[in-house]
C-alpha cells in the first residue's frame, strides 16, 4: 500500500525516475565482497535536486525506506538495500561546476565521481585534496557521507576538513544548506561538517563545495622494505617529519604476494614489510628524498620519477582490495589507532589472534602515515561476526576507531557501543531525530535501527536480515 502511494508519487514527479526492473537492480544489491546481499523493491535515480526532494518528501509521506547509495564501494553494507525498500541512487546527479579559481574550490553534485571532479580540476593545475584507490567509482555524496580519507590525509585532511558547504536533503527540513565560496562562515554549527560521516542517517546530500589543491610539478614515490612492522613503523615516524610527504602507505608480505598473483607480475623487492612513500612539492625535491631514505635506511628500495613507473609502484598498493576480493569473501575491518600503539595492535593480530583463529588467512595494509590499518580476514562465515568483533574491540580497547574511513554500515551497528557511550548513542539517535523523525532515510546504517536492516549476525551467512 505504502509502496504503490510512492511509486504514484514517482510517476507523477517524472516517468523516468523510478524502475522496477530486477535486472538493472539486483547488481546494485551487493558489493565488491559479496559479503551481504540484500534487495530492493524499486530503484530512484533523480536528475536534479528538486526531483530529489521531491522523491524524499513522497517517501516522507507514504512512510517507505529510502537506502542511499552513491558508487557502492565503502564496503560495510551500508549502501546495501534490503527488504521491501527502495533504493536512491546518485548515479544521475552528476553535474559539476567550472572550477572557482579565486577560491580555489569547486562544485560537484553527489553522484560525481572524484576522477570526474578531478578531470575538471585537472586543466586548471588543480586536484581534490582527497584521493582514493576507488577514485573511478566514488562519488562525492559518498565521500562526504563516510567523510572519506584515503592517502593523502597525511597531508590534506579527511573530507570533512575540504568541505566549504552542501546541499543536503532532509526529511524533516527539506533542502538546506549552502554551496558557498567562504572559508569563514561561524554562523552557528557547520552543516556539511555534520553531515560528514553521517552515514546518510541526516539527509542525501545533493551537491558539495570543495576545496581544491594545486597539482605539484615534482614528486617522487618509493617503495621500501624492512624486516619487520616495528622497522616500517619506525621508518614512518622519521619520514612523517618531512614537510614533502603526500602519502605513507604500508603493505605486508601475504598480501603482497597476493597482489603479485593478482597482477602476474614479480615482486619488485623482497621483504616483510613495505612501505609506500610519495613525496610532493613545486620545487626540485632529489636532494631531500636522498636524504630522507638515507636516514630510515630501508633493507630495498625500488624509487619511481615518471608517470608511468609511478602508476606501477603505486599499483603494488591499490590493488590489495581486488586482489583480495578475487582471494574469498573477506571481512574487512578498518580500525586506526593511536600512532604509537600501532606496533603492538600489529603484532597482536600476527600472533594472539592469528593463533586463537588458525583457519583465518589475516591481510594488512594501510594507511600508516594517519595510523589506519585495514584488516582483511578470509575464511570465517559471512554472517559470523565473532572475528569482526574480535578485532574491533581490540582497537577499541587500545583508544582506537573501528571506523577509520569506510563506515559504521550495517555489519558494524550492532559494535559501536564499543567505541561510543551510551549517552553519545543517545545523542546521534536525537539527532537523527531532528533531521529524520520518521526514520526513513538508511535504516540499520551507524545505528541499530528499531526499524531492522542491521542484523547481520543473526542473518543466514551472506544474507541481511
Ligand atoms: C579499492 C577501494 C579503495 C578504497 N580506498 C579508500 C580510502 O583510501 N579511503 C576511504 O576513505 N575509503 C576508501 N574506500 C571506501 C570507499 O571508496 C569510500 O568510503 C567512499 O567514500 C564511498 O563512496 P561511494 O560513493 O562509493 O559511497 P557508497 O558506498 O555508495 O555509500 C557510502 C555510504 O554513504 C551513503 N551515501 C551515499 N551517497 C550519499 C548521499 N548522496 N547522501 C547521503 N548519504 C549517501 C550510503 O547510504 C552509505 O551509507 C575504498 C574502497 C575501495 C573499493
Amino acid at each position: 500500500m505504502a509502496l504503490a502511494r510512492f511509486f504514484r508519487s514517482c510517476e507523477e514527479i517524472s516517468p523516468r525516475l523510478l524502475t522496477r526492473d530486477r535486472e538493472i537492480i539486483a547488481p546494485l544489491c551487493s558489493d565488491w565482497t559479496r559479503r551481504v546481499a540484500g534487495g530492493a523493491a524499486a530503484l530512484v535515480r533523480p536528475s536534479t535536486e528538486e526531483e530529489l526532494a521531491a522523491v524524499v518528501e513522497a517517501a516522507v509521506q507514504a512512510d517507505v525506506q529510502l537506502h542511499l547509495q552513491g558508487g557502492n564501494t565503502s564496503l560495510v553494507a551500508g549502501a546495501t538495500p534490503f527488504g521491501d525498500s527502495v533504493l536512491l541512487s546518485t548515479a544521475r546527479l552528476r553535474s559539476i561546476a567550472d572550477p572557482d579559481l579565486p577560491s580555489l574550490s569547486i562544485t560537484a553534485e553527489a553522484g560525481a565521481t572524484a576522477a570526474e571532479v578531478n578531470a575538471a580540476l585537472a586543466p586548471r593545475h588543480l586536484k581534490l585534496g582527497v584521493d582514493l584507490a576507488s577514485r573511478e567509482s566514488a562519488t562525492i555524496g559518498g565521500m562526504v557521507a563516510t567523510n572519506a580519507g584515503g592517502i593523502h590525509v597525511v597531508r590534506y585532511g579527511s573530507m570533512r576538513t575540504q568541505l566549504l558547504g552542501i546541499r543536503l536533503v532532509t526529511p524533516a527540513h527539506g533542502a538546506i544548506g549552502r554551496l558557498s565560496p567562504l572559508y569563514k562562515d561561524n554562523t552557528g554549527p557547520d552543516l556539511a561538517a555534520i553531515a560528514a560521516g553521517s552515514e546518510g542517517l541526516l539527509g542525501v546530500v545533493a551537491s558539495a563545495a570543495i576545496k581544491a589543491v594545486p597539482i605539484l610539478e615534482h614528486s617522487v614515490v618509493a617503495l621500501l622494505s624492512f624486516p619487520s612492522f616495528a622497522a616500517v613503523a619506525e621508518a614512518a615516524r622519521r619520514i612523517r617529519l618531512s614537510p614533502v610527504v603526500s602519502a605513507l602507505e604500508f603493505m605486508t608480505a601475504p598480501g603482497m604476494d597476493l597482489v603479485s598473483r593478482h597482477l602476474g607480475r614479480s615482486l619488485p623487492l623482497v621483504g616483510e614489510v613495505f612501505l609506500l612513500v610519495e613525496f610532493e612539492s613545486a620545487f626540485q625535491l632529489l636532494d631531500h628524498v636522498a636524504e630522507v631514505l638515507e636516514d630510515v635506511a630501508p633493507a630495498t628500495s625500488a624509487l619511481a620519477f615518471d608517470a608511468r613507473g609511478k602508476a606501477e609502484l603505486w599499483r603494488w598498493r591499490e590493488a590489495h582490495t581486488e586482489a583480495i576480493a578475487r582471494a574469498g569473501i573477506a571481512h574487512k575491518m578498518d580500525v586506526s589507532l593511536p600512532i604509537t600503539d600501532l606496533v603492538e595492535f600489529v603484532e597482536w593480530i600476527e600472533g594472539a589472534f592469528a593463533a586463537d583463529h588458525r583457519s583465518l588467512d589475516a591481510y594488512l595494509f594501510g594507511h600508516l602515515g594517519d595510523g589506519n590499518v585495514h584488516v582483511n580476514l578470509i575464511g570465517a562465515e559471512p554472517g559470523d561476526l565473532g572475528p569482526d568483533e574480535a578485532v574491533l574491540a581490540k582497537a577499541a580497547s587500545m583508544g582506537g576507531s573501528i571506523s577509520a574511513e569506510h563506515g559504521i554500515g550495517r555489519i558494524k551497528a550492532p559494535l559501536v557501543h564499543l567505541v561510543r557511550t551510551p549517552s553519545e548513542i543517545a545523542a546521534l539517535y536525537a539527532l537523527k531525530d531532528a533531521f529524520d523523525p520518521g526514520g526513513i532515510l538508511n535504516p540499520g546504517v551507524l545505528l541499530p535501527s528499531p526499524r531492522g536492516g542491521h542484523a547481520i549476525a543473526n542473518a543466514a551467512p551472506g544474507r541481511l536480515a
